[in-house]
């Protein structure tokens, strides 16, 4: 056992600390401050902005750009309620630069409640060089409970002219706003992209290898999100799977396996998925398992094959998402820190929002997961309306709201709705859903008039809950 304080082996000074946290984003970030606050001595290793990808390249600066996005269509509705608008133009440097500015302001407010909390943080890489011991540049750090909370980084696909296109990552670094841009991916980064960037007077491209997009979500938000995106519109390529990329004077091209081309782009975006952080870690220094793809793999206590290291956050390859790494990390150091002995994540019922235009606010089962796991038992509500909002305004976007229920008890199991306000409107259904609100719960509930929301309460028959469809079937 070591001891709490530094010591010295052989070679290096070791600095011992109780929880040593290797990632300073959404994940390593909650479960160092959480165990601080408990009184734990505590050590964070970032090797690159603080607050990681949620901060930096995701949730924050793209919940930005979808607000302006949001904006760019509340402009075009404004006549419908008797403004004039004068003519008005986007400037994409404005948005970049305040963007930046406040991304920047919270890696500050990140750094400085850990330094609140007395979490020491180390800049650099870190490195395992033995089993419960890492190097950063040198310095070594070792500690009784390990966290690996590294995060992913974007893919790129292997093909010729693949560095010509841009990632995630690349997207929040563009300089100017492009005027006509592919989007290859069929996952929410890749539609939320897509449907903010023609709303912002890009013309997108969106390139699927298959009929749909988002897989997993019920049918109905992916059908009625491809419409609606369709409608402002956004072209889609299906079926489709990109052999290259060439760029010519006019611009870049995407060519496929069947030779057919399209373009000319100003600018191509990967969206094809992210890879984990765990190359570089040198885990063989130790006896953590890792997954074939990268990712590590956790018991329900986050706890990797190594009693005391745990890992947390999209490095474990599921739920990828903030605030699941956040509540991960929280319990986790509650339970280690806390004495909390059975503190824990149970990672069923996440609610989840897709920023597209319109958004998506999602829980629990899909109609058709629903109807895999519970056949007959499984029904479904649904209601489609145009909101109050669009009865005005040129620009029509439906609502679409589904809730699916299982058994004589109709125990809501699904809670699903795309069109506006879906994004705020999810996380109070969540808890409903999450405490195993029943429909006649929803019913008794008094609806709050007029909003859209209501229609939630207020779904009267029912049908039976249907498979895949043949076609949606991978
Ligand atoms: C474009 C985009 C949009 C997104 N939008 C949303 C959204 O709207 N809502 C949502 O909930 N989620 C969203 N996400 C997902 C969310 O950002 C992640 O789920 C979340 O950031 C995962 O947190 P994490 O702690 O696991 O990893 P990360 O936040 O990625 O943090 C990992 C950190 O570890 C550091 N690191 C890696 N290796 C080392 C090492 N060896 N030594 C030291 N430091 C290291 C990295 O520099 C990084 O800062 C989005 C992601 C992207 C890419």
């Amino acid at each position: 056992m070591l001891g709490r304080d530094q010591f010295f082996d052989t070679n290096f000074m070791t600095e011992h600390f109780d929880l040593l946290c290797i990632g300073g984003g959404s994940g390593g970030v909650a479960t160092a401050n959480r165990a601080a606050s408990h009184g734990a001595r505590v050590c964070l290793v970032e090797a690159g902005r603080m607050g990681g990808t949620c901060v930096n390249v995701g949730c924050v600066p793209k919940k930005i750009m979808w607000t302006a996005g949001q904006i760019a269509h509340g402009l075009e509705d404004a006549a419908g309620y008797g403004f004039s608008v004068p003519e008005h133009s986007f400037d994409w440097h404005t948005i970049r630069s305040a963007r930046d500015d406040y991304v920047r302001k919270l890696n500050g407010a990140y750094e400085r409640y850990l330094g609140t909390n007395k979490v020491e943080i180390v800049r650099g890489h870190a490195k395992f060089v033995g089993r419960k011991i890492v190097d950063v540049g040198g310095r070594r750090i070792s500690a009784d409970h390990i966290v690996i909370a590294v995060g992913g980084h974007p893919a790129r696909p292997n093909l010729p002219g693949a560095e010509l296109g841009i990632t995630s990552d690349g997207f929040f670094e563009l300089e100017s706003q492009p005027r006509r841009m592919a989007i290859v991916g069929a996952g929410y980064i890749a539609v939320e992209v897509a449907g903010l960037m023609q709303a912002l007077g890009t013309r997108v491209t969106h390139f699927l290898r298959r009929d749909h997009f988002l897989h997993d979500f019920d049918t109905m938000l992916r059908d009625q999100l491809m419409a609606h995106m369709q409608a402002d519109g956004v072209s889609f390529v299906t079926r489709f799977s990109i052999a290259r990329v060439d760029q010519e004077k006019d611009g870049m091209y995407l060519t496929g396996y069947d030779d057919a081309s399209h373009g000319p782009f100003d600018c191509v975006l990967w969206a094809i998925g992210r890879a984990p952080n765990t190359g570089s870690l040198e885990l063989e220094a130790t006896d953590v398992t890792v997954h074939r793809d990268g990712t590590i793999p956790v018991d329900a206590f986050q706890q990797t094959s190594v009693p005391g290291i745990y890992a947390v956050g999209d490095i474990i390859g599921h739920h990828e998402l903030t605030p699941v790494a956040i509540a991960a990390g929280r319990r986790l150091a509650d339970r280690i820190f806390g004495g909390q002995a059975d503190r824990r994540l149970v990672y069923e019922n996440v609610p989840t929002v897709v920023f597209s235009h319109p958004p998506i606010g999602t829980v629990g089962l899909s109609e058709e997961a629903a109807f895999a796991r519970h056949g007959e038992e499984a029904k479904v509500y649904e209601t489609g309306f145009t909101p109050m909002y669009h009865a005005f305004t040129k620009r029509q976007v439906r609502m679409s709201m589904k809730l699916v229920v299982v058994g004589a008890q109709e125990k809501v199991v699904g809670c699903h709705a795309i069109g506006p306000g879906s994004d705020e409107m999810l996380q109070g259904f969540a808890v409903a859903v999450k405490m195993g609100a029943t429909k006649q719960d929803f019913d008794d509930t008094v609806a709050i008039h007029p909003t859209a929301a209501e229609e939630m309460v207020t779904m009267k028959t029912a049908r039976p809950a249907r498979a895949t469809p043949e076609e949606n079937r991978s």
